[in-house]
């Protein structure tokens, strides 16, 4: 398993965060579907679906985060904080 990072926002922590979340290990999924003719294809589509359908985590309280749109931007700006140091 890898790891995927994307910037969101995180309503628990109230702050932009670098979320991440997991993504599965191609290079592997790729060896083992040579190694087995092709029948590992199959394991490699579902885990791949399965990982996308997850949402990226807050690196600080694990919560699920949101995609940190412009409005959201505004209003954490509005508030005056200063907590982008994650980034
Ligand atoms: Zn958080």
């Amino acid at each position: 398993m890898g790891e995927k990072t994307e910037r969101a926002y995180c309503r628990t922590c109230e702050a932009p965060v670098l979320a991440t979340k997991q993504k599965p290990a191609h290079v592997l999924h790729l060896l083992l579907t040579l190694v087995t003719l092709g029948v590992w294809l199959i394991v490699w589509i579902v885990l791949t679906l399965i990982a996308s359908m997850k949402s990226y985590r807050c690196p600080t309280c694990g919560d699920r985060t949101v995609p940190y749109t412009r409005k959201l931007r505004k209003e954490f700006e509005a508030r005056g904080r200063t907590r982008e140091a994650r980034f």
